[in-house]
């Protein structure tokens, strides 16, 4: 029996760092300044005890504004990770 293994390198077997959903949190450091709601209100939202909040799911098109609050964050309070 003869078996022939062809390589497609166009097939891309391994995922793409954008199809790994992102996760989003705020953490303790939050001082409730605000700047990440006006940055990306449709994820970041300010609670009743005065810190920021994000939402569960991310959509892609949301990717470049999480990332640029959590850069602009003062305290550095939103963490970003991709699950794998
Ligand atoms: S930018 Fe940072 S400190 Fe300001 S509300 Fe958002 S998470 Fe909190």
């Amino acid at each position: 029996m003869f078996f022939l293994f062809l390589w497609n390198p166009t097939i891309d077997t391994e995922a793409k760092k954008e199809d790994i959903p992102l996760n989003v949190s705020v953490n303790e450091n939050c001082i409730g300044c605000g700047l990440c709601t006006c940055t990306c209100g449709s994820v970041f939202l300010m609670l009743d005890e005065g810190v920021a909040a994000a939402k569960d799911e991310i959509y892609p098109e949301e990717e470049p504004l999480v990332e640029e609050a959590a850069e602009s964050c003062p305290t550095h309070a939103i963490i970003i990770t991709r699950e794998v």
